[in-house]
């Protein structure tokens, strides 16, 4: 089992210690087990760490990485907000992967409860396409490794009365020309959509076009580790994936699943 994308109480809405993330992830049987907290930014910074706080997560990590080395291997990576003004501090960061997630539409942190009020002005059509432009941005700016949770813009629900395939078409292209890797993220199953990041139409597409996948929980808590990973792996076995991938030193690794 992978699981690349868990955070750290560094970014402020996460709770419990690195080391009860990681007995959790050997309790579930996780092999290959990622932190990939929140990256600072200038903006949103009460959700995230300091740009001082770099070193000692890296640090705190590889400590960890070094002590459960014959138990589990542990990974280290970031979060970044795909936003106009991605901080080289972060991108120049020695870590084993960078995913880029798109969590603000401008200013508007769209999956963020406390402004879910602003969907109401919103058309969700618009949202979508826009959120999705933004998809095939950070895909054609080669920064990351991984696309995070890549529709997102599904978690309380809201769906557009247009075809998910034509809105997504062109981000999934951009993806699979930047050779990038998307991550199947758990977490929508414990939000009000009700459903894996991503659902199971972009999923089928995904699939067909043999863009490379990867496993995460996006834990929060130490009880969110390894979310629903089980049956999801089962379940892109049975649509015939027989390998994942991870990385190191941000080159990309398949492993058999
Ligand atoms: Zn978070
Ligand atoms: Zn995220």
């Amino acid at each position: 089992m992978i699981d690349l994308h868990n955070h750290t109480t560094l970014c402020n809405h996460a709770n419990g210690n690195e080391e009860e993330f990681i007995n959790e992830a050997l309790k579930k049987g996780i092999k290959y087990y990622g932190f990939a907290d929140h990256a600072p930014m200038e903006f949103d910074y009460e959700y995230r760490m300091g740009f001082e706080d770099m070193p000692l997560y890296e640090k705190r990590i590889k400590n960890l990485k070094e002590k459960y080395k014959n138990k589990i291997e542990i990974l280290l990576g970031y979060e970044v907000d795909f936003t106009p003004f991605v901080d080289k501090r972060v991108l120049e960061r020695k870590v084993d992967y960078l995913i880029g997630s798109v969590h603000f539409l401008d200013n508007w942190g769209f999956d963020n409860p406390e402004f879910i009020k602003e969907w109401e002005k919103r058309d969700v059509d618009d949202v979508y396409k826009e959120y999705f432009y933004l998809i095939k941005n950070l895909a054609s700016s080669k920064m990351f490794d991984i696309v995070g949770h890549i529709d997102l813009v599904k978690v309380f629900g809201f769906k557009p009365t247009k075809n998910i395939k034509d809105i997504a078409k062109n981000a999934i292209k951009a993806i699979k020309k930047a050779n990038m890797t998307i991550e199947i993220n758990t977490a929508g199953l414990r939000k009000p959509v009700n459903e894996l990041y991503p659902g199971d139409e972009l999923l089928d597409m995904i699939l067909n076009e043999n863009i490379d996948i990867t496993f995460s929980s996006d834990a929060h808590s130490p009880s969110q580790v390894g979310f629903k990973l089980n049956e999801t792996i089962q379940k892109l076995k049975s649509k015939g994936l027989n390998e994942a991938v991870i990385f190191k030193n941000r080159q990309k690794e398949k492993i058999k699943i």
